[in-house]
């Protein structure tokens, strides 16, 4: 076995005991990176010198015998829509190109102070707005089960590190999905943690009422030691929760006898791929074999989970990316007119006009369409109508999940309609690529939790995943659920083929 091909649990004992340097790790995963990285794209920086000389600091202190951190000389690779110091933060888009951060994100800083080496950040849909990683200025990232076809998005780079190797642990973001969705594409594992667990400061905004920064690994006992060291109260982040953390990882192993879990029968209606509807109905049947009992519980307004995140998300982000306008942030427009005008000529005044083009030029077309959405459902004589609207079923639809919590301890189902889907095959139709989020808005718009991990894999070779979703602060629960199915199946383990050994 390769050192690559390790779990990262594994990896900390081996550097623990000695048995490996964080050096020699490092190297391992860099090496993995240079030769991955030319075909996937998951990376948009990687931080090879940076990474090096942090794990020969933390062997020498090894070495000395000084205490350190839970993630000590592991490699963890952050999704380039979080704040760092030492490393490019793009959001990958143009508007960012080359763009330091003056500070490290709250979720940057523990992992330092956790002694992690923050290996490189992952490509992602521009500002994370994207269900396939295609909508990134820096080109798209291919799935490392199948070339062809798309990781999912938000958080595709770091789903794509994690299932090619190139990382045993990344950070992802999840507004509406973009942790569980790629993972789930990616036959890997995701947590979203419950709204304001995990602090959002130095998080690149998108929309801040459903914005959760979350791990992503190879197993869910992975995903606990990373959750482990970023979750936590930041008086830096208002609405980071000031509830004490647990520990992820003690309950893990305690059986699921009694566990009662939800099956909501409309996940199964038209649309879903038959082969990921076989996956998850014998994942059922697993986990009533493992001492669970299934339950069929309604979610009534879950069909109104799409047009509502995409009423809100957009009027957040709208609000949220005034701020690159050339000058306070972002990309300025160098004061050359381009003979085709695009049909920009008026403006009020020469500040209009750097306004106008410095967003013209830096915002991919995603990112506008949002922002047009957003600052139409916001306007005046619009604003009652579309997000004052999308306000109060966005609140039935979080009674839903408490009124289904009242009965089940937790709701599983799919995570996507389909297998991962060929690149190209919905960029030119932005409304199949919003559907694609039919499973994952609920859990963000009533800030609660959700898993995503591989439960099978399609005739063809692609995984499938299961969603868990679960009540405020259920990660624990989320984590073991996962854990236990992950002791009896060995999807998680799979290595893809389409790559280089
Ligand atoms: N696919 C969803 C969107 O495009 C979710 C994105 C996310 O969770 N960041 O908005």
């Amino acid at each position: 076995m390769s050192l690559t091909d390790r779990s990262a649990t594994d990896l900390i004992a081996a550097l623990r005991n000695g048995e490996i340097t964080a050096v020699a790790c490092t190297e391992a995963f860099l090496t993995r990176i240079e030769a991955t990285n030319p075909t996937l794209n998951a990376f948009l920086s990687v931080n090879g010198e940076g990474a090096l000389a942090e794990a020969a600091r933390i062997d020498a202190a090894r070495a000395a015998g000084k205490p350190l951190g839970p993630l000590a000389g592991l490699p963890v690779a952050v999704k380039d829509v979080l704040c760092t110091t030492d490393q490019p933060t793009t959001c990958a888009s143009k508007m960012l190109r080359g763009f330091r951060p003056p500070y490290d994100a709250d979720v940057v800083r523990r992992l330092r102070e956790a002694d992690a080496v923050l290996i490189g950040k992952t490509n992602m849909d521009e500002f994370a707005m994207g269900g396939s990683n295609e909508n990134s200025a820096y080109g798209l990232v291919r799935n490392p089960w199948d070339l062809d076809r798309a990781p999912g998005g938000s958080s595709g780079g770091s789903a794509a590190a994690i299932a090619a190797d190139m990382a045993p642990l990344a950070i992802g973001s999840d507004t509406g999905g973009s942790i569980r969705q790629p993972a789930g594409l990616c036959g890997i594992t995701g947590l979203k943690p419950t709204y304001g667990r995990v602090s959002r400061r130095g998080l690149v905004a998108f929309s801040s009422s459903l914005d959760q920064i979350g791990p992503m690994a190879r197993s869910a006992a992975d995903c606990s030691l990373l959750l482990q060291a970023i979750a936590g109260h930041d008086p830096g982040d208002s609405t980071s929760l000031a509830v004490a953390v647990p520990n992820y990882t003690a309950e893990l192993d305690k059986p699921l006898n009694g566990l009662r879990i939800g099956r909501v029968a409309a996940h199964f209606g038209p649309g879903l791929d038959p082969e990921v509807a076989e996956h998850v109905e014998a994942t059922f049947t697993a986990y009533e074999a493992a001492g669970a009992t299934i339950h069929e519980v309604e979610l009534p307004h879950a069909a109104h989970g799409v047009p509502t995140y995409y009423l809100i998300a957009p009027s957040e982000a709208s609000s949220n990316l005034a701020r690159y306008d050339g000058a306070h942030y972002g990309h300025r427009w160098d004061g050359s007119r381009p003979p085709d005008d695009g049909g920009m000529a008026d403006f009020d005044s020469p500040l209009v006009e750097m306004y106008c083009r410095s967003r013209a030029e830096g915002f991919g077309p995603e990112v506008k369409r949002r922002i047009m959405l957003g600052t139409y459902a916001l306007s005046a004589g619009y604003y009652e109508a579309y997000y004052a609207k999308a306000l109060r079923v966005r609140r039935l639809i979080r009674q839903d999940f408490l009124d289904a919590f009242e009965q089940v301890d937790l709701i599983g189902g799919p995570v996507s309609a389909t297998p991962a889907f060929k690149l190209g095959e919905k960029t030119e139709n932005p409304v199949a690529m919003y559907l694609v989020d039919l499973y994952t808005v609920g859990t963000n718009l009533a800030g609660i939790g959700g898993i995503s991990f591989p439960c099978g894999f399609t005739a063809g070779g692609l995984p499938v995943g299961f969603q868990l979703q679960g009540p405020a602060l259920s990660e624990p629960l989320l984590l073991r659920a996962a854990h236990q199915y992950q002791q009896t199946t060995d999807w998680h383990h799979r290595r893809t083929a389409a790559l280089p050994a």
